[in-house]
């Protein structure tokens, strides 16, 4: 007879822990306290205008290597579209239209030609890009110094203007660390810069679903993981982790059930999972009272549907604007809806602005950047604001990220917030469930 382990949490963490342990051969018990699957990635159905939309624009990018095989394993690689090499537009206030691509050289000329080439940079600041990738190839570049910095002092450091660091690494940061430049961690950038653009073309590459993001993977996962044997039950809520004596022995659910015993993999995030634990656990275990004390930071996503067509670009990087990012979801998902999505990442000064606030900024800068949009009519808009998106990412918060191996035997973490040594992306989430499928295999 196989083993049984349950997961709790039907995320990209606890599904790709799942799809690893019914690989090997466990008895994967997952448990989802929401009606669906999917966590912070998912997508669901516009009831006015029947679109697709997702909780938050995801882009996937070809260093997700733990996240390519996991959709390889389950089969739905295919449903996600790679650029042939990296190529971003970015549009300014009046309309002015740029782009950054790389080449097929070897990294890091493929991106330092790019940028020579790109109309995005006057002459000195490509100096100013060329000597920072100089920075980023010497060893010593990621030692202690970066340690405690923001990345704003960081790139200030390395001799890049304000203007440089506002049209485009700042929203590089936004993107990648969900986090404003003074609070993200200097250190961490600085490794998703060396993954994402300073590795290989094929690793800078952007991937965009070419469907709802649910559907990128969260049938497929769970049918994976039942047919190798398992149970992936949604509206199953854990009320508490059944710990005693330093020893997880298994779950609660809320209706009282006890499941147990068994391994569990904890697949929620932080200010979730502190609601499961017995209360005097964090008060005496720093492990946990530390990882708990993690800080949120917010997405917000204006999504509006016009009359016409409002641009034909896919996406772009917006600069000298509030709005960061605009996604063309029509173009994307290949509909006729004239859908786009806008996005406002690290939105800790945005969150708390009314809906109708937030629409208004976001209606007037698309003016600028696109001035077809002054004559187009809006005829719905969804705003959506994810307070928990991620952790913030800064200095401090590293050394509180904890590993998947706790104090408390037969109990491991995973999520996008646990020790990756990423910021919160699909990539740390898939990477923390490999992981904690590979401690349940190690204890046992
Ligand atoms: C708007 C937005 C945009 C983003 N954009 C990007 C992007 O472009 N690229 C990228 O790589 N990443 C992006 N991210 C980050 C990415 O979404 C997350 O890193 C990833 O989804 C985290 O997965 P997870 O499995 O760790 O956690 P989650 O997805 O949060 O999954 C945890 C699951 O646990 C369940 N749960 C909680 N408590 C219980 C309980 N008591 N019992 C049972 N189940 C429970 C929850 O319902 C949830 O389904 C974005 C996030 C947001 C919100």
């Amino acid at each position: 007879m196989s083993d049984e382990v349950l997961i709790v949490g039907g995320g990209f963490a606890g599904l790709a822990a799942g799809v690893a342990l019914a690989e090997a051969g466990w008895l994967v018990r997952l448990l989802e306290q929401r009606r669906h699957l999917g966590g912070r990635t998912r997508s669901f159905r516009d009831p006015t205008t029947g679109s697709v939309v997702d909780n938050g624009q995801h882009i996937l990018m070809g260093c997700y290597h733990a996240t390519i095989r996991f959709l390889t394993t389950i089969g739905t690689l295919e449903r996600i579209h790679f650029q042939p090499r990296l190529a971003v537009p970015f549009l300014d206030r009046g309309g002015r239209l740029t782009r950054l691509e790389c080449l097929d050289w070897p990294s890091p000329w493929h991106l330092l030609l790019g940028v020579l080439r790109s109309g995005s940079f006057s002459w000195k600041e490509k100096v100013q890009v060329l000597r920072l990738g100089r920075a980023l190839r010497s060893a010593k570049e990621n030692t202690d110094r970066a340690a405690g910095e923001s990345v704003a002092m960081w790139l200030s450091r390395l001799g890049q203007s304000a203007s440089l660091q506002r049209n485009f690494w700042n929203l590089l940061c936004l993107a990648a660390m969900n986090e404003d430049p003074q609070i993200a961690s200097a250190r961490l950038f600085e490794r998703v810069l060396r993954l994402a653009l300073f590795t290989s073309p094929a690793d800078s590459r952007l991937g965009i679903a070419r469907v709802g993001f649910s559907e990128c993977y969260t049938t497929a996962a769970a049918a994976y993981i039942e047919s190798h044997g398992g149970r992936v039950e949604t509206g199953r809520g854990v009320r508490q982790m059944l710990i005693a004596d330093g020893v997880c022995r298994g779950v609660e659910l809320s209706d009282g059930q006890k499941l147990e015993p068994a391994p569990v993999i904890s697949a929620v995030p932080w200010q979730q999972l502190a609601s499961l634990l017995p209360c005097d656990l964090p008060r005496g275990e720093p492990f946990f009272a530390t990882a708990l004390a993690l800080r949120p930071a917010p997405i917000i996503s204006i999504n509006l549907w016009f009359n016409v067509p409002i641009t034909e670009l896919e996406f772009a990087g917006l600069r000298g604007t509030t709005i960061q990012w605009l996604f063309n979801k029509s173009r994307i998902l290949g509909t006729n809806d004239n859908y786009v999505s806008l996005v406002l990442s690290g939105a800790h000064e945005h969150v708390s602005r009314s809906k109708q606030e937030l629409l208004a900024t976001a209606l007037q800068e698309l003016g600028e950047l696109l001035p077809g949009v002054r004559r187009a009519k809006l005829l719905h808009s969804l705003v959506i604001k994810e307070r928990f998106a991620t952790f913030s990412p800064s200095p401090e918060a590293q050394p509180m990220r904890p590993s998947a191996r706790t104090p408390v035997r037969g109990l491991i973490l995973a999520g996008d917030w646990t020790a990756t040594g990423l910021p919160a992306t699909i990539e740390g989430a898939v990477q923390s469930g490999y992981t904690a499928a590979r401690e349940v295999l190690e204890a046992s």
